[in-house]
């Protein structure tokens, strides 16, 4: 059932990147994106060191996940253009070897990178889980008040919406430190649930991860062509 599934997702991947590189071509044509002021994307993979955040089916965290969908995000922003910003590139957190408050350090040196890049965006990369386990599907997260993060996890929605199997109707408002410590728009984007284990498997699939970025992506110059 999953390869027949991914057969079809394979033809919805190259949908999406046609999608989303038609959408980049008329995004050329808007004054405030040239390739002389290139656009700052700053990718967050969600936790890291001490805090692996959730445990999946199989027993791998959300620390190794949200990396490996943020390396990927990551390159297919840079390959479209984009300048993008890290706040991890490993799995270890972002608080010093001796710091007594260490999630709240990790928080901080998050914020800083950002700000210090001067991003314009903040896209944060987490897994979901659940204790019922039949809850499944991907789903974005913004500040509330926050208009422009609003449409930003829309457009992203949308796109999973019509791409992923089982995404959620539409994105919703949360209360986190990663969307209210900015004024940009700055969403977290829930990729799945790994507590469903028929999720996880998808989720731990290089074509499922391809297909979940590029929708991302498609999601991301949606918003940024309106
Ligand atoms: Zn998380």
């Amino acid at each position: 059932m999953i390869a027949l599934v991914l057969n079809k997702k394979s033809i919805t991947v190259l949908l999406v990147v046609v999608l989303a590189t038609s959408a980049l071509f008329a995004l050329s044509t808007v004054s405030t994106f040239t390739p002389n002021n290139p656009y700052t994307i700053a990718i967050d993979p969600g936790h890291g060191g001490i805090d692996g955040g959730s445990v999946g089916v199989s027993g791998k965290d959300e620390n190794y996940l949200n990396l490996q969908y943020s390396l990927c995000l990551q390159e297919i922003l840079t390959k479209a253009g984009f300048n993008v910003v890290m706040t991890r590139t490993n799995l270890n957190g972002l608080y010093p070897a001796f710091s007594e408050n260490k999630k709240i350090d990790d928080m901080k040196k998050r914020k800083e990178i950002i700000t210090k890049a001067k991003a314009d965006m903040v896209l944060s990369i987490h897994m979901n889980s659940f204790p019922l386990k039949s809850a499944r599907g991907a789903q974005v997260f913004y500040k509330k008040d926050n208009i422009p993060g609003q449409k930003l996890a829309e457009n992203i929605q949308d796109v999973f919406l019509k791409v992923l199997p089982n995404a959620k109707q539409s994105p919703l408002v949360g209360d986190y430190y990663m969307l209210n410590e900015f004024q940009i728009p700055s969403v977290i984007i829930e990729c799945g649930y790994i507590s469903n284990k028929e999720e996880e498997e998808l989720l731990l699939q290089e074509e499922y991860k391809k297909l979940v970025c590029y929708s991302v992506f498609a999601g991301v110059v949606k918003f940024m062509s309106l």
